[in-house]
């Protein structure tokens, strides 16, 4: 994913919602039965552009959005949607937890002052010298986190 777009807030914009029916599609397809609730946070999350989202944010949109859901509940919907293989969970600081809607293995940018993550386009990181991997191992894949700062204005 590449040209992030922000919105007043400094949000990574949401891209365009999918059609109610598309979200349908997606749960039946991940044998996930299409409750009120998980549609209206599938259309958060699910859209055209990959997001990354928290419990936390998830929630707070689907308030602001008028849906009247718990924080356990969307905490549960985003790890029954990980099970499906819907979201993929990122574990970034040790505090925070991610939830990915780009499932394949990549590597992300991470502005820690605002704890937000973005993808880091495909081929544009390679890592070498890897470590052998202890006997009956092997290596799965790897990914990185790079982590950001603002840059001092000259
Ligand atoms: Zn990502």
């Amino acid at each position: 994913m590449t040209g992030q777009v922000h919105d007043a807030l400094g949000h990574e914009a949401r891209g365009m919602p999918r059609s109610e029916a598309e979200i349908v599609e997606l749960l039946r397809h991940a044998r996930l039965r299409p409750t009120r609730q998980r549609l209206a946070l599938g259309a958060l999350l699910f859209t055209d552009h990959g997001r990354h989202v928290t419990a936390e944010l998830l929630h707070a949109e689907a308030v602001a959005g008028g849906e009247r859901v718990s924080l356990a509940t969307v905490y549960n919907t985003l790890h029954q949607f990980r099970r499906a293989g819907l979201v993929r969970e990122l574990a970034i600081d040790g505090t925070r937890t991610y939830f990915d809607t780009n499932t394949s293995n990549h590597s992300h940018f991470y502005v820690e002052q605002d704890g937000k993550l973005m993808d880091i386009p495909e081929g544009s990181i390679r890592v070498d010298g890897l470590p052998k991997p202890p006997e009956g191992m092997r290596i799965s894949h790897v990914d990185v986190v790079v982590r950001l700062v603002a840059a001092p204005r000259d």
